[in-house]
C-alpha cells in the first residue's frame, strides 16, 4: 500500500478558537493525534509567503545578502506583494497579478528559488494535486509548474487559473457554478468539500492532495475574530472536516492516506488604523509604491511594512529607522545591518538580494478584542475595519499556526512542545513517503511524530533585543538541535 498525504489547511485559523464548543470534530481530532502547539509561521506571516514556505520547506531568505547559488537558502517570495528594484518593473510584484508574475519569472528565472513540491513529486514519480479556494496568487504559488508536469490545480477563480489537467467546465457541469464569495464564505467551503470528496479523492490518483480553505481568514479579516460570522465560518469548516473524517475512517486510512491539518498563520485584531504613507510624507520623505516616480523610498503599506530606498542609501535607511522608532504606532524594526536600534533581518530568515532595506511591523499589544481573543495592533490596511483581523507581523499569537499529524505512521494522543513550523510540513511529508529531502529545505522532518522514530530533539529559546534612545524591542527565537535556522516565537516593542 502506498503512503499518501492529504494536507487540509484552514487559512488564518487560530489555535485558541478550536474548542469542543466551536469546532468539535477538529478539537477531538487534535486530542486524538499529534499536536504541535508551538508551531509557527515564517515572516512576514502573510499567506503567500506561507504557501511558498510550505511547498519549498524554506523561509523567504536566510542570513546572507547574496543568495544566488545553491548553497544559499530561501524561497524568495518576500511578501504577498513586494517591491524589488532589481526587477525593474518600477512597481511592486503582486503575486496575484499574472502579468507581473510572468515578468518577474523572466527576470528571476525562478519565482520560488528553492526546489518546490511540484518538482519533487514529479521527479519522484508521485502525483501532486491542489484544490484551493484562496486567491489567484495562492493557486499559482501552490504549484508554479502545474502545466509543465500535467498536475492538477483547481482554483475557484476559473478555468484560466486552473491547470490544464483540470476540466473546469466538466466540474461546473457536475457540481454547479462556484458560489459567490461572502462572509462567512460557507457556500464556497461546502462546494470545495464536495469537490474534494466526490471528485478529487475519488477519481484522482494523487499521492499528495492539498485542500486549502480561504476561511476563517476572510471572516476574521472583515467581521472580526470571534464575531458571529466567523463562528459560523468555523462551524461550517468543522462540519466539512467531519465529512472528510468520515471518508478517512471508512476508506481513506485503509487506502494509506495520512492527514496533516494545519493553518498557515493566525490573526490578531486591528485597534486603530494609521496611514504610514502620509506619516512619512508629512515628515518630509519622498515616498511612493515603487521607485519610478522620482521618490526616494518605496513603501509596502500594511500592518507588516517594508521600505526600500533609492540606491540602498545607508544614510537614508538610518533616517527612516530613526523616524519609525520615534512613532508610537511603530512596532519591530529590522535592517540589513541590525544597527541603530533595528534588529538584523538575517536573524529571522528574511535576508537575500530581494529583501527591502527595512522591515517593520506596526505596534502590537496583548489585550483582547471585543470577543475576548488576545492580540491587538495598529494597522495600515484601509480595507480592514477597526476590530477586523490582520496578520503579517510577529506577534506570538498571529505566528502560532495549527499543526496536527494523523495516520498509520504517526503516534496517537501526543503533544510535542518543540518549536516547529510551516517549513517542517514538506520534509515531514517527504519523510513519510520515503522521498529524499532536498538540501534547500530549511525545516526538519518531524520524526518524533512517527512511530518508532525516537525522541523529540532538544531546543532552547534565544531572545534578541535592540534599542535606540527611548525605543526598545525584542524578538524570541527557538533553536532546535539539528536545525540550522531559528523558528520564530514572537516579538514585541518593549518601550
Ligand atoms: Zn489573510
Amino acid at each position: 500500500m502506498k503512503d499518501k498525504f492529504l494536507l487540509c489547511l484552514f487559512d488564518g485559523l487560530r489555535r485558541d478558537i478550536v474548542r469542543q464548543d466551536t469546532m468539535p470534530n477538529l478539537s477531538a481530532f487534535r486530542e486524538g493525534w499529534i499536536d504541535f502547539p508551538n508551531s509557527s509561521s515564517a515572516f512576514p506571516s502573510e499567506t503567500r509567503v506561507q504557501v511558498s514556505s510550505f511547498v519549498t520547506g524554506a523561509f523567504p531568505g536566510d542570513a546572507k545578502l547574496d543568495s544566488k547559488n545553491q548553497a544559499d537558502f530561501g524561497h524568495g517570495v518576500m511578501a504577498n506583494v513586494f517591491f524589488d528594484p532589481n526587477q525593474s518593473i518600477g512597481a511592486p510584484l503582486d503575486t496575484s497579478n499574472l502579468e507581473k508574475m510572468e515578468r518577474a519569472e523572466k527576470y528571476y528565472g525562478r519565482i520560488q528559488k528553492s526546489v518546490n513540491l511540484s518538482e519533487i513529486m514529479a521527479s519522484s514519480g508521485k502525483e501532486y494535486s491542489v484544490l484551493t479556494t484562496g486567491k489567484i496568487g495562492n493557486a499559482k504559488l501552490l504549484n508554479l509548474n502545474a502545466n509543465k508536469f500535467n498536475q492538477k490545480v483547481f482554483s475557484i477563480w476559473g478555468a484560466d487559473i486552473c491547470s490544464k489537467a483540470v476540466d473546469f467546465e466538466m466540474i461546473v457541469e457536475r457540481f454547479g457554478p462556484v458560489p459567490k464569495q461572502d462572509f462567512p464564505n460557507n457556500a464556497v467551503t461546502e462546494y470545495a468539500t464536495n469537490l474534494l470528496l466526490d471528485y478529487f479523492l475519488k477519481s484522482g490518483s494523487a499521492d499528495l492532495q492539498v485542500m486549502w480553505y480561504n476561511e476563517p481568514d476572510l471572516s476574521f479579516h472583515y467581521r472580526g475574530i470571534g464575531s458571529p460570522e466567523s463562528l459560523s465560518s468555523i462551524a461550517c469548516l468543522d462540519k466539512c472536516f467531519g465529512r472528510i473524517l468520515d471518508w478517512w475512517s471508512t476508506d481513506g486510512r485503509k487506502d494509506g492516506w495520512h492527514l496533516i491539518v494545519a493553518s498557515d498563520h493566525a490573526q490578531i485584531s486591528v485597534a486603530k488604523q494609521i496611514d504610514v504613507f502620509s506619516e512619512l510624507e508629512t515628515a518630509g520623505f519622498k515616498v511612493g509604491a515603487g521607485l519610478s516616480e522620482g521618490n526616494d523610498i518605496a513603501l509596502k503599506r500594511s500592518y507588516s511594512g517594508q521600505i526600500t530606498v533609492r540606491d540602498r542609501d545607508e544614510l537614508l535607511v538610518r533616517e527612516i529607522l530613526q523616524f519609525l522608532q520615534a512613532q508610537p504606532w511603530c512596532g519591530l524594526t529590522f535592517s540589513k545591518l541590525g544597527e541603530d536600534g533595528a534588529l538584523f533581518m538575517g536573524d529571522i530568515n528574511v535576508l537575500n538580494e530581494r529583501s527591502p532595506d527595512v522591515y517593520f511591523t506596526m505596534r502590537t499589544f496583548d489585550g483582547a478584542n471585543r470577543f475576548g481573543y488576545p492580540g491587538l495592533c495598529f494597522g495600515d490596511n484601509p480595507d480592514i475595519p477597526i476590530g477586523g483581523g490582520v496578520h503579517g507581523g510577529l506577534h506570538s499569537v498571529e505566528l502560532n499556526n495549527l499543526l496536527i499529524c494523523a495516520g498509520n505512521k504517526f503516534h496517537r494522543q501526543k503533544v510535542f512542545d518543540t518549536p516547529t513550523g510551516i517549513v517542517d510540513i514538506l520534509p515531514s511529508i517527504l519523510w513519510g513517503m520515503e522521498i529524499d529531502i532536498p538540501p534547500s529545505v530549511m525545516g526538519r522532518p518531524l520524526k518524533e511524530a512517527f512511530i518508532s522514530q525516537g525522541n523529540s530533539p532538544a531546543w532552547c529559546e534565544r531572545i534578541l533585543s535592540a534599542s535606540n534612545g527611548q525605543y526598545s524591542q525584542n524578538m524570541r527565537l527557538g533553536h532546535v538541535e539539528g536545525v540550522n535556522f531559528p523558528y520564530l516565537r514572537g516579538g514585541q516593542r518593549t518601550s
